[in-house]
């Protein structure tokens, strides 16, 4: 039916593939999403579609999960940067992600922040402080 389909078979009829990090063996299908392209161990990638789901993608680099981000509604998502071309895509996570590696990834940029944490009191407390001297 699709002879150049370069896909084991039809994405959703037990599609599978190799994480590109750790190695594991991932299902495609996974609860939460209809077509699963992202490690649910490790959260990596592999740039593979161009549109969610239609993996037309020449680039196939590895794509690092570097943040998440909540969607309108509650759910989450990961934004992954391509190792090889840099591009950005956004995923929603799947009911089976490990939650501690997504709970890593939420908390990575305040653990690093560009500017010592301390500031942050002065910044808060100053408007805080005006008020109650007004
Ligand atoms: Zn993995
Ligand atoms: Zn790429």
């Amino acid at each position: 039916m699709r002879p150049k389909s370069r896909v084991r078979t039809r994405r959703g009829a037990g599609e599978w593939f190799h994480c590109v990090r750790c190695n594991k063996p991932v299902m495609a299908d996974a609860a939460g999403t209809a077509h699963r392209n992202h490690c649910p161990w490790c959260l990596w990638s592999r740039h593979v579609d161009d549109i969610p789901g239609d993996r037309s993608s020449e680039c196939r680099g590895a794509m690092e999960p570097i943040t998440v981000w909540a969607r309108p509604g509650g759910d989450w998502a990961i934004i992954h940067r391509c190792r090889g071309c840099g591009e950005l895509h956004s995923n929603r996570v799947a009911g089976d992600d490990n939650e501690l590696a997504l709970v890593s990834l939420a908390v990575r940029a305040i653990s690093q922040p560009p500017f010592p944490l301390e500031r942050l009191g002065d910044t808060m407390l100053g408007p805080i402080a005006d008020l109650v001297e007004a």
